[in-house]
């Protein structure tokens, strides 16, 4: 084993997260010491991880962009695209002499006589092992495993004569021309799928267990357009696209909690136009869920919806009974043939990147934590998780976190603490916990299934990852951060 180095800070990871926080620490923090850990051979995670046909955003990248990186695009950009980007801000910034790749952590332990953190990582090239100590652990590993997608344990899947694939490890040698493909599930990775297959192969069956709400619209931003035509510079455009992005977001979201079905019935509407005359919406695009529950899913220019007028994709809504010789077959007896079967049914979460922690000698389960903010987790100190919005860009959030760490780290500095651990006050002691995120607000496959493994949120918003960017914008900056459930030693 080399010798140990030591670093003020450690980020864990290289995607829009971590590459916005060593942003944001170098402006911010110039005299911190830091390096970012990822285990990839390069920078991007989500982006680099999936390489299925068509992959893109679905959010808006003035949003999804970072607020000190203009964005100059189509809204909805390509993994491609966003790479670029991310290529550009560690280019622009010097970032790269701070990054070491191939860098995986296997586990961390804390000690609060040292004050700090020891990392023990594995170097996923040579399998040569070492170990990093740090004053503060920046976790920015995402909240989900990149090696393996979920696909459910369907019945006869052994006894399946096609090919069985998972968008999150897309085979580089696969044939679709003429093939015909069953799509299974109907989130954001189908709706960017189905359109990019849709024309090479014979044809694309959509199974989804029940519908979706999309929506559809070109993919530009007309204001953005106009002000360039005005040759308005960058900075400004990305700004004033920003904050409209969010207005509407704003506005829309309160809709959907104030006035459910109207927005249900609108968002529907929509879709009707794209389809042809008569077209089974009630069965294939009328969701059983309140707008918001789950992530919209965002369809520009309509793409996949011209895919189902063609005649190229067709969608089923239907349970999988099992799988046969052939294909599929669902639970209302009709047996879909394929040669190959697309299983787009999400991820596996993962909690703080499957890393094993240890608080003095004592292993950490973050399911007996409460978070603080959905930021830092009680007892556990020293250590924040980058974990973004849902109904907003993630990296809105990357962003606020990276100026209320920054903060932090000033206030200890002038206090002279080594330490920050949230913890509970006797006021906040008997509160109701509940789990990470409420399943009446939010609740997508993989989270429903891991919820149990997350952290615990109380009933107050300092308790909690409201998933509120708009309040949380406003507050953040304000906390007293001497009275706010945070214990610095
Ligand atoms: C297909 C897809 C499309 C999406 N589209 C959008 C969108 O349009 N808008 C939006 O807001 N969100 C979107 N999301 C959610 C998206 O994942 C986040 O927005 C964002 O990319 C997450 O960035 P991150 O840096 O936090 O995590 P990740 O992108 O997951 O990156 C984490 C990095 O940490 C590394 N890492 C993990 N564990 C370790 C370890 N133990 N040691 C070292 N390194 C480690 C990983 O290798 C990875 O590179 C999408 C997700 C997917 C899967």
């Amino acid at each position: 084993m080399t010798s140990t180095e030591h670093f003020d800070v450690l980020i864990i990871g290289a995607g829009i997260s971590g590459i916005g926080a060593a942003y944001h620490l170098l402006d911010q923090q110039p005299t911190t010491s830091f390096v970012v850990l990822e285990s990839k051979d390069t920078f991007g995670g989500t982006w680099v991880t999936h390489k299925y046909p068509g992959i893109r955003s679905d959010s808006d990248l003035y949003t999804f962009g970072y607020r000190f990186k203009p964005w100059i695009g189509a809204p909805i950009a390509s993994a491609e695209e966003i790479l670029t980007y991310m290529g550009e801000v560690i280019n622009e910034n010097d970032l790269d002499q701070h990054i070491r790749y191939h860098h995986h952590i296997s586990d961390a332990s804390w000690s609060s006589e040292e004050a700090q953190w020891t990392v023990n990582v594995t170097n996923t090239a040579t399998a040569k092992t070492r170990q990093f100590t740090t004053n503060f652990l920046w976790m920015c590993q995402g909240y989900y495993k990149h090696d393996k997608g979920y696909t459910p344990d369907w019945p006869g899947m052994e006894e399946y004569d096609g090919q069985i694939v998972h968008p999150q490890t897309w085979p580089d040698d696969i044939e679709l021309e003429g093939k015909n493909v069953i799509v299974i599930g109907s989130g954001s990775t189908a709706a960017t799928l189905v359109p990019a297959i849709a024309d090479d192969c014979g044809h694309v069956t959509v199974l989804q267990r029940s519908p979706t709400y999309f929506r559809a619209a070109r993919n530009a931003i007309e204001i953005a357009d106009q002000l360039r035509e005005l040759d308005i510079q960058e900075e400004w455009i990305h700004e004033i696209v920003r904050r409209k992005t969010l207005f509407d977001q704003s506005e829309f979201t309160k809709l959907s909690f104030a006035y459910p079905d109207e927005v249900k019935d609108a968002l529907i509407n929509d879709i009707r136009e794209l389809l042809p005359e008569g077209y089974d919406i009630e069965t294939h695009f009328t969701p059983r869920y309140r707008p918001w529950r789950q992530r919209l899913a965002f369809v520009p220019n309509g793409d996949l919806f011209a895919s189902i007028s063609s005649g190229k994709a067709s969608m089923v809504t239907d349970e999988i009974e099992r799988f046969t010789k052939k294909g599929i077959l669902t639970t209302s007896g009709e047996e879909l043939s394929a040669d190959i079967v697309v299983s787009a049914t999400g991820f596996h979460l993962s909690v703080l990147g499957n890393i094993d922690f240890t608080v003095d000698g004592k292993v950490i389960d973050f399911a007996d934590t409460v978070t603080y903010r959905g930021m830092m987790f009680t007892g556990v100190p020293n250590l924040a998780w980058v974990f973004g919005y849902f109904r907003a860009s993630w990296t809105l959030r990357v962003d606020l976190m990276a100026d209320f760490m920054c903060r932090m780290f000033d206030h200890m500095g002038s206090t002279g603490a080594t330490q920050v651990v949230p913890t509970l006050r006797p006021e906040d002691e008997h509160m109701d916990l509940g789990p990470w995120m409420d399943p009446e607000n939010f609740n997508p496959g993989y989270l429903a299934r891991s919820m149990h493994l997350m952290p615990k949120s109380g009933d107050a918003p300092r308790w909690a990852h409201t998933q509120d960017y708009w309040t949380e914008r406003r507050e953040l900056p304000l906390v007293d951060l001497s009275d706010d459930g945070l214990t610095f030693v």
